[in-house]
């Protein structure tokens, strides 16, 4: 299954690395064709090199939307060598076989990422690439199909081991590549057009993503993972800079987004706000006067799982903040800015991960996400569901009174961020007991009040800070049974999507437990 290099065409964008792959083939006596660009470059370092027009007796022509879309390359790219009415064909029509094609597209995904208009998108849309790739890819048996840069030194290897000649195994490998380049970029292309023209329902997209990083391993360490960037260029972990400390890990990234996401939730007008993450869930969110007084405020509502947590941030990080972040350990801190005292303070904190993002995430933005199942994908838009103050409807006989009214907003903005069952205590402005993931709503509500004990222990406190506090329900109460073990805890107030079969009876039980309690109409399952 060896089959030898004889001719190559050589036609790429990314012009790294070209003219030493170039050489190396000439060397073996590999005669190379090669587009404009391309062959200009390989002609200037001395090569000899046949331009593919002369090949197809056509110039390149339209722009260069036309170059290489001609029988004497598909025909060449294509005949299959071992069949005799397809080496008659190219006797006949004087086509010579390309044994290697190197290519790499017009740099779609670069033009994107600068933010480039409409029409030099479209432009830098790849046609006789793709056509190229897409054919050689096919005809593996006898054609090599390089895409990427980082295959060059391979091939060569290959070549090296086999006089000049290449496995059937090898080129199937590099067809398995190529193909996912060409479908990755038409993703991207469709990707791009349906935000361009406004098309946000998750029907009929496309799954686009360029490779950013290969991580070291995913969950872990038995797994292998990679961080695809989606080329939307969001501020956000994906595309954060990163002043110091390790390289970010695939549980860190997760945390991470999560944590900014949850941030990313107040806004500037609502004043300094941290999110403290622990796989994937909130251990402490709270807003402040200054941002240091947030961090400690979100800090204090459990201390024990805040270490080595995920500290986020809505504003620009400053000294004091870092100050008192660097008191334990933090794996990762992001924020859209970052000032110099406060990187300075970091400094000395070499394996602290500092991100910047330059901004905040957009909440309400409608974004289309993904999420694997065995044999599919889900998909569906991003819940950036928010509730109008005007929305919320009291239910009980008792109202909340302003401050409450304040925590309950903030509530459930924590409780749309924490995984279902999601039970948050909420007091002045900061979560002080916090029930993520049980798979009864009973125990959340109990998980978050006994932290909130221990808590108080830890802190020398009279009492937890769940008494007189607010609480939020991510979904309705399906019986009463929650809401009294969160009245239990010394919740005051409530705030709930509503919508239960029994809404009466727990409306009955907060009204004779002397609660007050809100109705939101829209429920923030996370799973
Ligand atoms: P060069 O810099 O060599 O002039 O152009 C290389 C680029 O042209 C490569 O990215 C290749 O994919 C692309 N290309 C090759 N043939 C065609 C074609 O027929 N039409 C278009 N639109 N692009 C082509």
């Amino acid at each position: 299954d060896l089959h030898p290099v004889r001719r190559a065409l050589i036609s790429v964008s990314d012009k790294t690395g070209l003219v030493d792959l170039a050489k190396a083939l000439a060397d073996r006596g590999v005669e190379l064709l090669s587009t404009g660009g391309s062959a200009g470059m390989l002609r200037d370092a001395g090569l000899t090199v046949r331009d593919v027009a002369d090949v197809t007796g056509f110039p390149e022509m339209m722009d260069g939307r036309v170059k290489t879309l001609h029988p004497a390359v598909h025909g060449g790219l294509l005949a299959l060598r071992d069949k005799d009415d397809h080496v008659k064909a190219m006797q006949d029509h004087g086509i010579g076989a390309i044994d290697l094609l190197v290519v790499n597209l017009y740099p779609f995904e670069a033009a994107l990422a600068r933010g480039a208009d409409y029409d030099e998108m479209i432009e830098n849309i790849d046609i006789g690439g793709p056509a190229m790739i897409r054919a050689a890819s096919k005809n593996h048996a006898f054609v090599n199909v390089v895409t990427d840069v980082e295959d060059y030194q391979p091939l060569l290897d290959e070549l090296a081991a086999n006089d000049g000649q290449t496995s059937y195994g090898f080129r199937q490998r590099l067809a398995q590549i190529a193909y996912a380049r060409t479908a990755a970029y038409d993703s991207a292309v469709s990707t791009w057009m349906a935000g361009a023209i406004g098309e946000a329902t998750p029907r009929r997209r496309a799954f686009a993503g360029t490779l950013a990083q290969t991580l070291r391993y995913g969950e872990n360490p038995h797994q292998q993972a990679a961080f695809y960037l989606d080329g939307t260029n969001r501020p956000g972990v994906a595309t954060a800079k990163q002043w110091q400390g390790k390289e970010l890990s695939y549980n860190n990234i997760n945390d991470t987004d999560a944590a900014f996401e949850l941030v990313s939730e107040f806004r500037p007008e609502d004043g300094p706000a941290c999110a403290i993450i622990k796989h994937a869930n909130p251990c402490g969110v709270a807003v402040g006067a200054t941002l240091a007084e947030a961090y400690r405020k979100a800090f204090d509502c459990d201390r024990t799982s805040a270490f080595g947590g995920i500290v986020a941030l809505n504003q620009k990080l400053d000294r004091e903040t870092a100050e008192e972040i660097v008191k334990i350990f933090t794996e990762v801190v992001i924020a859209p800015e970052a000032d110099e005292d406060a990187i300075e303070v970091f400094a000395a904190k070499k394996n602290l991960r500092l991100l910047t993002t330059g901004g905040l995430a957009d909440p309400s933005e409608d974004i289309t996400t993904y999420r694997q199942v065995s044999g599919g994908f889900l998909v569906q838009g991003k819940d950036n569901g928010q509730v109008a103050p005007d929305a919320l409807k009291v239910v009980t006989k008792i109202a909340p009174d302003e401050g409450q009214l304040a925590d309950m907003r903030f509530a459930w903005k924590v409780a749309k961020h924490v995984k279902s069952n999601a039970i948050v205590y909420v007091k002045d402005g900061a979560t002080v007991g916090v029930g993520a993931g049980q798979m009864s709503r009973v125990d959340s509500a109990l998980i978050a009040a006994k932290k909130a004990e221990r808590m108080a222990e830890v802190l020398g406190l009279p009492e937890p800070l769940t008494k007189g506090s607010v609480v939020a329900s991510d979904a309705f109460f399906p019986f009463a049974d929650g809401l009294m073990e969160a009245a239990g805890a010394g919740a005051a107030a409530v705030i709930q999507p509503g919508g239960s079969m029994r809404d009466d009876e727990v409306i009955a039980a907060a009204d004779e437990a002397g609660l007050s309690m809100v109705f939101t109409g829209m429920r923030h399952f996370r799973h």
